[in-house]
Parts: C-alpha cells; sequence; structure tokens
C-alpha cells in the first residue's frame, strides 16, 4: 500500500499497516485508561483533534464525490435504480437488526429480576418529525445545507446538479466535471492524510472512554452489554458476511477485512457521519466499490441506515420492559420493529443519538421512559458498538449493489490483502 519513496528507510512503526497501528492505539488507550481512571479524560483532546479533521472532511467530500460519481455513470436511471436498491436493502437489514435484538433480549433476559417500579405516567410524545425529515430534504438554499452540513439535504443537492450536468452533454459539463473531479481527488488524498493521524486519536477516545466507565458503572449492566455486543458480533460476522457470500458470491473475508479501519474509526469515535470518509475511502481503495455508488450509497446510509441502533432499540426495550415487568404482546413486538426502523432513519448519525430516538420507541409501545434512565449512563459503551455495526451495514450494502450494477472492481475487491 505504502508507496512512498522513503519507505524502505523508514522504522518500524511506520512500515506497520493503518489497521494494525490503529489496534495497537486502541490496545494501549484502554490500558492507559485504565490506570489513569477519570483522570484519562486529560487525553481526550487528542481525540477530539482527530474528529474534528476527520469531521472537516465530510461536506466537501460527500458532495465531489457524489457529482463525479453521477457525472461518470453518465446513466441517471441507473441512479435511480441504485438507489432504489440501496433504499430497500437497509430497510430489510434493518428489520432484521430489529428482530435480532428482541431474540437476544428475549434469551439474554438482561432486565429479568430488576423489579423496577414505574413512577410517571408514560407520556406519548408526538409523532416522530419523520414526516418533518422527509419534506426538508430538498434545500432551500443550498450553500446553507452545505453551510450546516445537513446530509440528506447536500445529497439532494448533488444529485440534482450531477444529473443536470449529464443532461445538458459533455461539452458544456467539462469545465465543471473537471473542477468536481480534481477537488474530489483532493479530498480523498486528504482523507488520507488525516486517517494517518487515526491510530493516535483512537489513542486518546479510547483512553478517555476507559477511564471514565470504571467496573462498577458497567457490571450491573453486563448482561445489557453483552446483548448489544453479542448482536453486533452476528449482524457483522454471520448476517453481513452471509448476505455477501449468498447473494453476492463474495469472499466475506475481504469484506471482513476491508472494514477494519472504519470500523476501528466509528467504534472510537461513536459518529457513523463523522466516519463516512473512512467507509467511502475503504470501500473505494480497498474493496473495489465504484466512485458512483460509493459517493452515493454511503452518505445515505450514515444517515438512514442504523441497523446497530435498531439493534440496540430491540435490546433495550425488551430489557426495561423485563426490568419493569411488563408483558409485550405480539403486536407489540411488530410495533416495536415498525417504530424501530422508522426511528432508525430519523437518527441522526452523531454520538448519543440512538438514546433519544430509543424514547420514541418505548413511548409508542408504553413502557416506562424512566427505562432511558437506566440505560444513559452507560450510553457511550453501547454506542460504540452500534455505531460500529450502522457503517458495517453500510459498508456491506454498497458492495452488494455495486456487485449486482457491475460496479464493482473484482479485482481490488479480491487482491485486497
Ligand atoms: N451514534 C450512532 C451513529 O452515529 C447513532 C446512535 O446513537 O445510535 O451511527
Amino acid at each position: 500500500m505504502d508507496n512512498t519513496p522513503s519507505s524502505t528507510q523508514r522504522g518500524p512503526w511506520a512500515r506497520l499497516a493503518l489497521w494494525k497501528k490503529i489496534l495497537i492505539g486502541m490496545v494501549l488507550g484502554v490500558i492507559v485508561g485504565a490506570v489513569m481512571g477519570p483522570d484519562a479524560a486529560l487525553l481526550k483532546p487528542i481525540g477530539t483533534l482527530f474528529i474534528n479533521a476527520i469531521k472537516m472532511l465530510i461536506v466537501p467530500l460527500v458532495f465531489c464525490s457524489l457529482v463525479v460519481g453521477i457525472t461518470s455513470m453518465k446513466d441517471t436511471r441507473k441512479m435511480g435504480r441504485i438507489g432504489g436498491k440501496a433504499l430497500l436493502i437497509y430497510m430489510l437489514t434493518t428489520a432484521v437488526a430489529i428482530a435480532v435484538g428482541l431474540g437476544l433480549s428475549a434469551v439474554i433476559q438482561p432486565g429479568a429480576g430488576l423489579n423496577m417500579t414505574a413512577t410517571h405516567a408514560v407520556d406519548s410524545k408526538d409523532a416522530p418529525a419523520l414526516v418533518q425529515t422527509l419534506l426538508s430534504m430538498i434545500p432551500q438554499n443550498p450553500i446553507k445545507a452545505l453551510a450546516a452540513g445537513n446530509i440528506l439535504q447536500i445529497i439532494v443537492f448533488a444529485i440534482g446538479l450531477g444529473v443536470s450536468l449529464v443532461l445538458i452533454g459533455e461539452e458544456k459539463a467539462a469545465p465543471a466535471v473537471k473542477v468536481f473531479n480534481s477537488l474530489a481527488e483532493a479530498m480523498y488524498k486528504l482523507t488520507e492524510i488525516v486517517m494517518a493521524f487515526a491510530p493516535y486519536g483512537i489513542f486518546g477516545l479510547m483512553a478517555w472512554v476507559a477511564g471514565t466507565y470504571g467496573l462498577d458503572v458497567l457490571l450491573p449492566l453486563i448482561k445489557v452489554i453483552g446483548a448489544v455486543y453479542l448482536g453486533a458480533v452476528i449482524l457483522i460476522t454471520v448476517f453481513y458476511s452471509g448476505v455477501l457470500t449468498v447473494i453476492g458470491r463474495l469472499n466475506p473475508m475481504r469484506y471482513l477485512k476491508g472494514i477494519t479501519n472504519p470500523a476501528a474509526v466509528a467504534f472510537t469515535t461513536s459518529s457513523s457521519s463523522g466516519t463516512l470518509p473512512a467507509t467511502i475511502k475503504a470501500s473505494r481503495q480497498e474493496m473495489g466499490v465504484s466512485e458512483g455508488v460509493s459517493g452515493f450509497v454511503l452518505p445515505l446510509g450514515a444517515t438512514i441506515n442504523m441497523d446497530g441502533t435498531a439493534l440496540y432499540q430491540g435490546v433495550c426495550a425488551l430489557f426495561i420492559a423485563q426490568a419493569f415487568g411488563v408483558d409485550l404482546s405480539t403486536a407489540d413486538y411488530l410495533t416495536i420493529i415498525l417504530t424501530a426502523t422508522l426511528a432508525s432513519i430519523g437518527t441522526a448519525g452523531v454520538p448519543g443519538a440512538g438514546l433519544i430516538m430509543l424514547s420514541l420507541v418505548l413511548s409508542t409501545v408504553g413502557l416506562p421512559i424512566e427505562g432511558l434512565a437506566i440505560v444513559a449512563g452507560i450510553d457511550r459503551i453501547l454506542d460504540m458498538a452500534r455505531t460500529t455495526v450502522n457503517i458495517c451495514g453500510d459498508m456491506m450494502v454498497a458492495v452488494l449493489v455495486a456487485k449486482s450494477e457491475g460496479e464493482l472492481d473484482q479485482e481490488v475487491y479480491d487482491a485486497q490483502s
């Protein structure tokens, strides 16, 4: 991978593959955090620097790569088909994720024996702002959308611009396409540069998390944590890998290798939007997904596809029902699946967003909102797992859609070492 001329003269650390450095950063972070305790918060700024740098990339990267992706495809109908496929698979995988969460919670029974009692009547909140989200997908002012970093609005505008560039013909579009192409290339390069700092940023973030959450916070809720983490492992290694093997006819080991770097970034930053530059980079360079598919399917997925969040909502809804001794009917289970699917679409890809959406699921099925307080204490730990699943799901769909549309460079996918 490393083709800089001096790479042979550099030390062992510099020659190490990025994912290995990230892993080392993670492990060292946990050790340092465990030793320092709450003082490890001192190291958080290193992580914040990294998060800020990666966030800086999101808007220009998504915008340019999407415009470039569409203009390079030159076929607007194909784009529509890709979007439709991605949306459908996103919904289906989300529903499966909630079912896995409910199933695990039913088996593990994390809330059994807690005997909590609700003190407040359940206040059923207004319907989610889902309709509002959909209505406001079209930006009244695209510059404002870019400035505010509203990914859905940016996607809509970039698609409009890309399609129009295709429609006005090559000659007229050429200057703009050239500018976007070169900007997109530069953004990919900048992503690479920022990612080189990932091991240090991840070290800082891990130390902070490990130092903040001691065992006394974690132990009472160890079964909830276990259910969410087990669900995450099942979704990634069994479900996604299985879908890629059976439907995509692809080697799942390559997928598992390709998700390593973005998964580490997602795990430590707890933000799928923040991880976007890393997912786009890995999908293109390591998994051979075309610019068009990765530039379109991944930003869309980072905004609306949240399988990990859905899994967590399934686990937590049932955990809270068990803890408060509420019996759920089959209709309640179906309501949870439906609301959690919709709620996960409305969840922003930022840390902690899933917890807020959990209140919506709880109130829809009439579960005590106080339950939130219990899981809120360990939200970061759960968020790390769910965000990782969120982006692994996005990447699986990107690979699958690319394969089905002839947009996957099989050589790059297979060559990944
Ligand atoms: N942090 C998650 C994400 O960015 C969303 C959530 O809180 O569930 O994907």
